[in-house]
């Protein structure tokens, strides 16, 4: 087998590490639709690489339609922008996650008093 370039180990690695995120916020998404979960918040790890596309997207929430994996059936609350899918649309090193908007934290009482349209 070949010696892998530096340039191509990088490639390698920042593939496998965006793979290895969009799955694990995959299967997050499912358990959420699963356990009954109505609303996602998209939560960025903020810092100095953090992108403008994941800054923008920070603390947005979406419906969770009945199918997570169709991401064009998630409705914005309060917002018309599109949900991205499980990472943001660089895609290659997000970090970004969605959390689970519950009826129980206080803070989501003004999303939730909204009618669900799904
Ligand atoms: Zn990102």
């Amino acid at each position: 087998m070949p010696e892998l370039t530096a340039q191509a180990k990088a490639w390698a690695e920042t593939t496998i590490r965006t793979a290895i995120v969009a799955e694990h916020n995959l299967g997050r998404l499912i358990s959420f639709a699963e356990e009954g979960v109505q609303v996602v918040e998209w939560a960025s790890v903020i810092d100095a690489e953090t992108t403008d596309e994941c800054l923008g997207l920070d603390g947005l929430r979406w419906w969770l339609p009945a199918d997570p994996l169709d991401f064009e059936s998630y409705i914005g609350v309060g917002h018309d922008v599109p949900f991205p899918g499980p990472v943001g649309p660089h895609i290659w090193n997000c970090r970004s996650t969605q959390i689970p908007v519950t009826e129980d934290d206080a803070t989501l009482a003004l999303p939730l008093a909204m009618e669900n349209p799904k």
